[in-house]
């Protein structure tokens, strides 16, 4: 077995590590989901569950199926949720941080 080797694949995993994101980005299109919008049928950005996005999901004024358990949204989509979803977490956090 030659030493010389170690340094090769270490640099291998590295540069993997790094684009992880991106790969994960690509793997959901290449998979062929598409945004659960009801109408939509852009390529997905962004996988959910259906708990986390049920809700910020409808106060954006978006359908979608309730029988999934993920959710996927196209940028387009993802971006009008995204909103919702900061609002929903803010309320979290007030609602179990402050001593009212
Ligand atoms: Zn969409």
């Amino acid at each position: 077995m030659p030493t010389g080797r170690n340094p090769e694949v270490r640099e291998d995993l590295n540069s993997a590590t790094s684009l992880n994101h991106k790969r994960h980005m690509v793997d959901l299109m290449k998979q062929g989901h598409f945004c659960s919008v009801k109408g939509c049928g852009n390529p997905a950005a962004r996988s959910f569950s259906q708990r986390e996005i049920a809700e910020p999901a409808s106060k954006a004024g978006l359908s979608l199926p309730s029988s999934e358990k993920r959710v996927y949204l196209c940028e387009k989509h993802y971006k009008q949720v995204k909103k919702e979803l900061k609002k929903q977490k803010k309320a979290e956090k007030l609602r179990h941080g402050l001593p009212f």
